[in-house]
């Protein structure tokens, strides 16, 4: 595998598609077992966690649905704490389990929000699962069920995570070069 460059900046392989299957099969496995006898709704957060959410989903072999909202808390490579809500929630969710799937909890600012929405309609539980994790960045009070990788505070793209909308469609996750 080789580096990637996006907008001048040199991006390294470093989460392979092979390893990530693995996880996700490891996480799909855990979730069927927790959500025994329930029918969970996956709530898949937009643009980024897309390509995760559609493989952990086939993944759990259970009864289960998908909605997608979306949310946008990020410009360029640093969060400006703003989150806007662009697409909401027309499913009721009232006694429902419902996991979030997220791409990456960062500072926790987003998924924070995203919960304290959520709450108000009284879901029976509500989980998170994300691909990455960056305990390092964390702020708020959040810690996610399912956790792909728990990954330094280094940017990322690939795999659904972007740079200013482009990279999504890389197969595996690349880590920013630093001294590039
Ligand atoms: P948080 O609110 O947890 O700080 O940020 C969550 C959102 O910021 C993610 O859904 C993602 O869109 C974006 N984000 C955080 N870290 C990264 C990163 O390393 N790479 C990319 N591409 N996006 C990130």
């Amino acid at each position: 595998m080789k580096e990637v460059q996006y907008n001048g900046l040199t991006f390294e392989p470093y989460i392979e598609k092979e390893r990530i299957a693995a996880r996700v099969k490891e996480l799909a496995d855990q979730i069927k077992k927790d959500c025994e006898g329930k029918v969970p709704l996956f709530i898949c957060v937009l643009n980024g966690a897309f390509p995760f959410a559609a493989d952990l989903f086939r993944a759990v072999d259970m009864d289960a649905e998908i909605t997608f909202i979306r949310l946008k808390s990020y410009e360029g490579m640093s969060s400006t704490g703003v989150v806007k809500e662009v697409i909401g929630l027309s499913e009721n969710i009232k006694d429902r389990t419902v996991i979030i799937v997220e791409d990456i909890v960062d500072t926790g600012k987003t998924i924070h929000r995203l919960i304290e929405d959520l709450k108000k309609k009284e879901p029976a539980e509500l989980k998170i699962a994300t691909l990455l994790f960056k305990p390092e960045a964390l702020v708020c009070d959040v810690k996610p069920d399912y956790v792909g990788f728990e990954i330094p505070k280094k940017f990322v793209i690939g795999f659904g995570l972007d740079l200013d909308g482009m990279a999504r469609n890389l197969e595996d996750v690349y880590q920013l070069k630093e001294n590039a």
